[in-house]
């Protein structure tokens, strides 16, 4: 189960960190960026605040010192009843003004707009200055001249209500007195009504030498979160400050949020479904499946009984994996191996076989000592040395004795190192196993290259098994072949025989083994023991084995 677990799991990790790479990098360069964007709005829309404040108050002064210069250039100056309607024309028609005042050289306030009345003979007079016109009454907290030259001094006052008012008194003019006007602080901040505004949470106007005009909202005490935006007023030396949360609540800001959060659910959604459909992508990686059916125990031995066909007795079997699925259906070898070797999984399913068969087979084959069971063994795996000792592990605490054994290397394939190739075998015939060149005449090495190898067995193609009988050819390649052997003590054994007529011929020839489906054919594990057990029986030792052409006859 290990295996395919872990190439599972390992496909898994990779697919998602994968995933996280491609859709991941873009996202959080995504966010970089749109916090990048929110700061720079921000920090743009907090300076935007200040400049829009001064612009305000530098119009609101600006107004006001108009309106006062006006009444000066009329000479209102004191208090006298004709001047009271220019002073009250004045406060009506300049939208920021309070309160028109004239003040007495002790900065003591003599009278404003609204202490006069109209006689009966429509003549203004002076009423006494009330008490709210005391200057206890109106506390300066500060005066600084507004502009160098400008000729009017800004003075942060407190009313008795509590409320401050900016007071612009015009320091030039004839007489011991001065005219003054009053402006409510409110009007230098911004509306709080305005939508744009929302976004700060602090906003500050100080007059030329930092007395408090106005403020609004409460001061963040750690300024690490916060853009902070300072202007001052060139004309009138008034600072405006503005301080904004980061990410507050401007409309635009909202937006760009949203867009952010949108973003990041695909992002997350498309994780999602590439996470979920991994899995379902795995059955297109063959190789994974290969290792996940191995891990499962998929791959099974099958086995084609070899038959003396000089006495009719069973001399053992060769092994044949199949793939068998876990919906009951049967692959052939054929359409696995060639991917089994190029992947490198060749080697974990033979010495898998091998393990299955001595669990499987093992008592039954090994009470028959003269029984071989033969094993397909990939070229490849006979160019390394590790080999020798996995073969004798494997072997070595089972009923099946090493000289039971026989390994097959196919012609088919070309030999990539000889020498390393023989060395091994070698070795493993020291070891009591005997090798096998399989599908003689089928490959691009010749013959006599690979009986080089030093083998043991040769087994000849079905291609000269058709053929005997009726090419010449190939009868004299089998009878060439059948005397070499015999020559260097080979045994020979004929692949694929199908009928009779070809166990007459080869009987005939000198062929000792033979298999095909004359006999039977790839049979699974629990018949080959039936007909082991059949043909083979115990205790008999050897001479009363009955003939296998008698079984097949009757299974
Ligand atoms: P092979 O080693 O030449 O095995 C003989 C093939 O001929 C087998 O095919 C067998 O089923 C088939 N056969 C046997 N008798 C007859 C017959 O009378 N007529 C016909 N037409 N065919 C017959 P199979 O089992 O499909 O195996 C195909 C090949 O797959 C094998 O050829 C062998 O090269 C390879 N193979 C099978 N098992 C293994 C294995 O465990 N390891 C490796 N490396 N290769 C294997
Ligand atoms: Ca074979
Ligand atoms: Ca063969």
């Amino acid at each position: 189960m290990g295996l395919g677990v872990r190439a599972f799991t390992r496909q898994h990790i990779v697919a998602i960190a994968v995933g996280v790479l491609v859709a991941g990098m873009p996202l959080v360069a995504f966010n970089f960026w749109l916090s990048g964007v929110i700061d720079r709005q921000g920090q743009a829309e907090t300076g935007s605040g200040a400049r829009r404040m001064i612009a305000l108050g530098e119009s609101r002064v600006g107004e006001v010192i108009r309106a006062l210069d006006d009444l000066a250039g009329r000479g209102v100056t004191g208090c006298e009843p004709g001047n009271y309607v220019a002073m009250q024309a004045a406060a009506f028609v300049t939208a920021p003004i309070k309160e028109v005042a004239i003040i007495g050289p002790g900065g003591r306030t003599l009278c404003t707009h609204f202490n006069f009345s109209l006689a009966a003979d429509g003549a203004a007079h002076a009423v006494a200055i009330a008490a709210d016109l005391d200057p206890g009454q109106r506390r300066v907290l500060s005066s600084s001249p507004l502009e160098a030259g400008s000729g009017y001094s800004l003075d942060v006052v407190r009313l008795a209500s509590g409320q401050n008012m900016v007071r612009l008194r015009r320091l030039s003019g004839e007489g011991p007195n001065q005219i003054a006007a009053l402006i409510p602080a409110t009007l230098f901040l911004p509306q709080a009504t305005a939508k744009s505004d929302r976004l700060y949470s602090y906003v500050q106007i100080e007059a030329r030498d930092g007395a408090v005009i106005g403020e609004m909202g409460e001061r963040p005490k750690d300024t690490a979160d916060v853009f902070t935006a300072t202007l001052r007023s060139v004309k009138y030396g008034f600072t405006a400050k503005v301080m904004s949360q980061r990410g507050g609540t401007v409309a635009g800001n909202v937006d760009l949020k949203w867009l952010g959060l949108i973003v990041t659910a695909i992002v997350i959604l498309i994780l999602i479904v590439f996470a979920m459909m991994v899995p379902k992508q795995l059955p297109n990686n063959p190789v994974a499946e290969l290792e996940r059916a191995l891990a499962a125990g998929e791959f099974v031995p099958y086995y084609q009984p070899i038959v003396d066909i000089q006495s009719g007795k069973l001399r053992g079997a060769e092994v044949l994996v199949r793939w068998r699925k876990a919906d009951g259906t049967l692959v052939l070898p054929g359409s696995f191996i060639p991917l089994a070797e190029s992947s490198g999984l060749i080697r974990a399913m033979t010495f898998d076989l091998m393990r299955r068969v001595c669990v499987e087979a093992g008592a039954a084959i090994g009470q028959r000592p003269a029984l071989k069971v033969s094993f397909n063994f990939a070229g490849a795996l006979f160019s390394d040395e590790t080999i020798v000792q996995d073969v004798n592990r494997t072997f070595v605490g089972s009923p099946i004795k090493l000289s039971q054994v026989v390994l097959e290397v196919t012609e088919r394939d070309p030999i990539e190192n000889f020498t390393l190739t023989r060395q091994v075998i070698a070795a493993l015939q020291g070891l009591g196993v005997r090798i096998a060149i399989d599908d003689v005449g089928t490959g691009h090495s010749g013959l006599s290259y690979m009986l080089k190898l030093g083998v043991d067995i040769i087994k000849i193609d079905k291609m000269f098994v058709d053929a005997i009988g009726t090419d010449r050819n190939s009868t004299t390649i089998v009878e060439t072949l059948v005397d070499l052997a015999h020559n260097m003590r080979m045994d020979v054994v004929a692949e694929g025989v199908e009928n009779f007529e070809q166990v007459m011929h080869l009987r005939n020839l000198g062929v000792r083994s033979a298999q095909g489906y004359v006999f039977a054919p790839p049979l699974p594990g629990s018949s080959f023991l039936q007909l082991v057990e059949a043909m083979d029986t115990l205790g008999t030792e050897g001479g009363e084995q009955s003939e296998l052409s008698d079984q097949v006859a009757a299974a």
